[in-house]
């Protein structure tokens, strides 16, 4: 097991521009051991370091089977501003993986739909690469993500692929008139008046920004799943990503040690607190 609390460097392979401020990362790990030691579970993030300027946690975006290590990236603040400028062959450091990642075990006998909006998109790519590779379709895979405007899907030219093995349904908040768009136009909770499932047989895995989380899991409450079904992916500001720093306390858990992914079943009490 190589040390999590020191960076280990990895060279950026190459770069894919997914929107305006957004793009993939596929890193090389530069070490041949820290290389062969280094395995994760979707649903899990690395610590990102840039020297000089600080540290910021980041998804990962690729599955495990996939060949590169990826990171989707949002440019943010210093960090993330920083990684936008560098070009391929340029070297950042990393420490993790961190956090405990989606429940897998929990959808070996149950329907899945994954429900991202904008780059939350990023840690369920990972799920969902996963079972596009396996050709999993025992079960019925579905997709909902949402995104502001076409312009801002992330991912985009994937989606085709990937229905192969999900239902895929995609909306934005308003179309664009510059741009072709054939998806539906609404928030990502009309997808779910639209789109049947079975509550009690059905796992949701969830991530986006913390409003459409909140409003996704109330619908799904109404519609009658049980609060152990549904998952979902939750940000803080974090510092160690070991569970020391306290930086990301969410209620009495740590996002870093416990999460970042959590049983709404056990955060139902604060996912409502603003701040929290
Ligand atoms: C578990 C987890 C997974 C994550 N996964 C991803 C991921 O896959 N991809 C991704 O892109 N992000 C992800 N994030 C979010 C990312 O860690 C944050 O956006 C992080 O703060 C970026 O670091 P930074 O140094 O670039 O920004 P920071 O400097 O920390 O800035 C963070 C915030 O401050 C604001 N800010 C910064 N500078 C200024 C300024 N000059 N004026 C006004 N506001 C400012 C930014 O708008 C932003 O809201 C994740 C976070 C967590 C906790």
């Amino acid at each position: 097991m190589h040390d999590k609390s020191i960076p280990f460097e990895a060279k950026i392979k190459w770069i894919k521009k997914e929107t305006r401020d957004t793009a993939t990362y596929a890193l090389q790990i530069t070490d041949k051991f820290v290389q062969k030691k280094y395995k994760f579970k979707p649903g899990q993030f690395n610590m990102l370091y840039v020297p000089a300027i600080g540290e910021a946690p980041i998804s990962i975006s690729s599955a495990s089977s996939d060949h590169d290590l990826m990171h989707t990236i949002r440019i943010a603040g210093d960090v993330t501003t920083h990684i936008s400028s560098l070009s391929t062959g340029s070297a950042i450091g990393i420490r993790g993986p961190f956090g405990n990642g989606w429940p897998l075990s929990e959808i070996k006998e149950r329907d899945l739909m994954i429900i991202g909006g904008g780059l939350g998109i990023a840690p369920l790519r990972s799920v969902i690469r996963e079972i596009v590779k396996t050709k999993d379709i025992k079960r019925r895979n579905v997709l909902l993500y949402g995104a502001k405007t076409p312009k801002d899907i992330i991912f985009r030219d994937e989606y085709p692929r990937y229905s192969s093995v999900f239902e895929v349904h995609l909306t934005v908040d308003k179309a664009d008139p510059e741009e072709y768009w054939h998806g539906d136009v609404g928030l990502i909770t009309g997808l779910l008046n639209k789109v049947s499932f079975n509550p009690i047989n059905t796992m949701f895995f969830i991530c986006g920004p913390e409003v459409m989380m909140q409003n996704t899991v109330k619908m799904l409450t109404l519609k009658n799943v049980p609060a152990e079904r549904i998952f979902i992916s939750i940000e803080r500001n974090m510092n160690c990503g070991m569970g020391i720093c306290g930086h990301c306390f969410f209620g009495p858990k740590f996002v870093c040690k416990n999460g970042p992914v959590f049983r709404f079943s056990e955060i139902a009490g604060f996912l409502w607190i603003k701040e929290i």
